[in-house]
């Protein structure tokens, strides 16, 4: 069964009062219904504005977050997109709806799984998921337009930013993984990487290796 109307309004009625006004990414998150990607006790909040607990001690990200980090990440029809930290999926397939192309990697086998499932059942045949360590990237399919990561590090992963295509855009959390973090974007120039602070965050760490499950 797909989103209420009801609820659906709830979603896009908190994205709007956060401040999000990008009319793309508005009709993207539209097309998401954000229940399928929450699981058990919680499965009732999906519409809340509100980050929450997902298997594998995981967390799916507070919409508004989401659809800043989208917004920042000015995804155009021909992209070729890398998100690290597929988590639920939820992020990758709002991408899916703006982007040519969507890779998303996660750590835990489990999750990449689950979310694998979800994007067949919608028909996102644009995803590409792998189980990695996402702080290489994925050098095989480098460069890439947009680079989306989830998960905070102390500092921009290198590969990353090696991975990121002149003119690129790379959006991501950065900061000691306890405290409060920065969101920032980097930009790819001929010259080198420019740095913008766009907001206070906080997410999961991002960890070396794979996942246990
Ligand atoms: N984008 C997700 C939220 C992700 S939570 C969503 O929409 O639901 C952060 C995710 O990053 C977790 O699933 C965690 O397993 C993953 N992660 C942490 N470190 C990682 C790494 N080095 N490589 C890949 N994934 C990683």
């Amino acid at each position: 069964m797909n989103w209420s109307a009801e609820e659906k309004m709830r979603l896009l009625f908190a994205l709007r009062q956060q401040g999000l006004t990008d009319k793309a990414v508005l009709t993207a998150m539209e097309k998401v219904d954000r229940g399928l990607f929450v699981q058990g006790v919680f499965a009732g909040r999906a519409y809340e504005d509100t980050p929450l607990p997902i298997i594998c001690g995981q967390t799916i990200s507070q919409p508004s977050i989401v659809g800043a980090m989208t917004q920042a990440l000015e995804v155009g029809p021909r992209d070729k997109v890398l998100e690290i930290g597929t988590g639920s999926g939820y992020q990758a397939a709002i991408l899916s709806h703006l982007a040519r192309r969507v890779y998303t990697v996660d750590r835990f086998r489990r999750l990449v799984a689950d979310a694998q499932a979800i994007f067949d059942a919608l028909g996102l045949s644009n995803v590409i998921t792998f189980t990695g360590d996402g702080s290489f990237g994925l050098p095989d399919h480098a460069p890439f337009d947009r680079i989306l990561v989830t998960a905070a590090a102390e500092d921009p992963p290198g590969p990353l930013l090696a991975q990121l295509r002149i003119g690129g855009i790379m959006v991501l959390p950065v900061g000691q993984s306890d405290a409060v973090q920065n969101l920032i974007k980097v930009r790819r120039t001929e010259q080198g990487f420019e740095y913008e602070e766009l907001l206070k965050v906080r997410f999961v760490p991002l960890l070396e290796g794979l996942g246990r499950e």
